[in-house]
């Protein structure tokens, strides 16, 4: 067979076996905020998940929602890491070391990784995909610039794991809080302005909330460094087929959930104003 032929199959393969539905049982829960817990399962395909690609987590009996990787390693082990704001992360939360989920994926585009110098901004939650690009970039930057953000210091994440992961390299850890009860006071895009009016980045990894993603990418032009960004939209089907996700003419499922500034260039009528709700209708962000 052709060599591009091969590569297709191989694709197509893969793609199959990512679409099917496959039953892992939770074998650790970590609590990690008051609202956040870390769930590790085995997956062999998660194992080959690239940093920013996500999951499609059914929880039985309620919803499937998408989760981005907060854990990836070759031998399948793997983690989400999830905030209760609804029915199914509600439920998700009730489950226990034993219990069973369903998991698809894992899907969409995720983080190209880029040497040099490097600043990572993570806000929330948004902490979550930026975990294995962390893992990842520590083998590649020359320096590590890595700014997190939250409302109040115990809805920080991953700072121990995060002081581990960056000690044998160089890199620098600014935390902030927007109460001023660990860190700095205020928000990461504040920290990030600073930082870029006195040193060049060769590239901006982001995400947060959407006011928060949206100003990295103003900052981003304004200083002109390419930026790569993971954005949410309302993920059903996850293969680019409902549309549900829809912004501009990408799709966030297949076309991201990571999109660079080429690609928020062409939806900035949309980007930071509004999303679509359930229903498609436009709500603001
Ligand atoms: C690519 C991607 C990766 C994500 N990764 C994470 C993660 O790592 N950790 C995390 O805590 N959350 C993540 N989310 C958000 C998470 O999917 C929603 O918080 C979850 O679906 C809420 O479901 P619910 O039933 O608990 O809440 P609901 O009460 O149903 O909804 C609360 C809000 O959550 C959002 N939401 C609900 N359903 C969906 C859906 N199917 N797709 C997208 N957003 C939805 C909407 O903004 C909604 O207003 C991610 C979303 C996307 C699109």
């Amino acid at each position: 067979m052709p060599f591009h032929s091969q590569q297709r199959s191989k694709k197509s393969v893969y793609l199959k076996a990512a679409n099917r539905l496959r039953i892992v049982e939770i074998q650790e829960v970590n609590r990690e905020s008051p609202d956040v817990k870390t769930f590790r399962f085995q997956d062999k395909l998660c194992g080959k998940a690239e940093p920013g690609q996500f999951v499609m987590v059914w929880i039985p009996g309620i919803d499937e929602v998408p989760m981005s990787l907060s854990t990836i390693t070759p031998n399948g082990s793997t983690t989400i890491t999830v905030a209760e704001v609804g029915e199914a992360t509600k439920a998700l939360h009730q489950k226990k070391q034993g219990d069973i989920l369903g998991i698809r994926g894992p899907y969409g585009k995720g983080f190209t990784l880029s040497k040099g110098n490097t600043m990572i901004a993570g806000g929330g939650t948004g902490l979550v995909p930026l975990m294995p690009l962390t893992g990842e970039l520590v083998k590649l930057s020359t320096k590590l610039t890595l700014l997190l953000g939250a409302k109040t210091k115990d809805k920080l994440l991953f700072l121990d794991r995060l002081d581990q992961m960056l000690s044998m390299v160089n890199a620098e850890i600014v935390a902030t809080t927007e109460d001023g009860s660990y860190g700095l006071k205020g928000v990461v895009t504040d920290q990030a302005e600073q930082k870029l009016a006195k040193e060049k980045f060769d590239m901006i990894y982001a995400c947060g909330p959407e006011q928060m993603i949206h100003k990295m990418f103003t900052l981003a032009e304004k200083y002109y460094t390419p930026l790569q960004i993971s954005l949410e939209r309302i993920v059903r089907c996850a293969m680019g087929l409902c549309g549900s996700c829809i912004i501009g003419r990408l799709k966030v499922c297949k076309d991201g959930p990571v999109l660079t500034s080429e690609q928020l260039r062409t939806v900035e009528d949309e980007f930071g104003k509004f999303k679509r709700d359930f229903q498609g209708r436009r709500i603001s962000v």
